[in-house]
């Protein structure tokens, strides 16, 4: 009995491990949501397949009924496979799922995967730090649970550089905030779907961003290396939204 954490990567089915293929190939079941990309449950050769993401008419899984699926299925099999987008431990909830297993003596193995904070704008060749333009990052939640009840994120970021996971929902109020202490001027570039065929890329100012018309998933990059990224797309010649 062992339950493996495993990061699925941003999207591109190339993106994922070696390693996690490994471990999907040998697994017996594999509890996943909502994927960038359902391809990489090919691997799963012999397992069965858990969905526990959002199903169109119903009811997200709680947390705690997901830790429960966890629990039930780690004592039924060998080998078990939580599989999450990017990397299990950003913002993906994966250390309350490894905990509620080791509470319950199931040993767990985690897995690292390609955060999408990171992969998504470097697939699309904006480096996140840059020599002379950026020596920080921050990467920050767009929307805080609303159970608990009271926000952590102060917006008052001293990075350089500000990448914002699910930060589409609630872009007008985060960029507002991000004003209190950043320069309306600065470069905001937003990719949707990164990764994918149907990858989107729009770049903006601070103040601006917020007008155009993003959908989820898609990341928010703050900061001077947009215009790194914008150097490197004049080079290339690529479209740009
Ligand atoms: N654990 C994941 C993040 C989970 S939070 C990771 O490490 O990547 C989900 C958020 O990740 C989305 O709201 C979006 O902001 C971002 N995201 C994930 N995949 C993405 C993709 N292919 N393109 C753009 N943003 C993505």
């Amino acid at each position: 009995m062992v339950v493996y954490l495993v990061g699925a990567g941003p999207g591109d089915p190339d993106l994922i491990t070696l390693k996690a293929v490994k471990v999907l190939k040998d697994a017996d079941v594999v509890i996943y949501d909502r994927l960038a990309n359902d391809e990489i449950l090919k691997y799963a050769e012999k397992a069965d397949l858990i969905y526990v993401g959002k199903k169109a008419g119903e009811h997200y899984k709680t947390q705690c009924e997901i830790n429960q699926i966890l629990i039930d299925e780690a004592q039924k099999n060998e080998i078990v496979v939580r599989l999450k987008g990017g990397d299990p431990f950003v913002f993906g909830r994966g250390g309350e799922e490894m905990l509620a297993l080791l509470e319950k003596n199931i040993p767990v193995e985690t897995v690292p995967g390609l955060t999408s904070a990171v992969g998504v704008p470097t697939a699309a060749g904006l480096p996140v730090t840059h020599r002379g333009v950026a020596t920080s990052l921050t990467i920050v939640t767009g929307h805080e649970d609303p159970t608990k009840g009271e926000t952590q994120v102060k917006w008052d970021f001293k990075a350089d550089t500000i990448i914002i996971l699910m930060g589409v929902g609630r872009l007008e109020d985060n960029t507002r905030k991000l004003m209190m202490y950043k320069d309306p001027d600065t470069p905001v570039c937003v990719i949707e779907n990164g990764t994918m065929p149907n990858e989107r890329i729009i770049t903006d100012t601070l103040e601006n961003i917020s007008k155009k018309d993003i959908k989820s998933p898609a990341l928010v990059i703050v900061g001077n290396v947009v215009d790194i990224f914008k150097k490197a797309q004049y080079f290339n010649k690529d479209q740009l939204f």
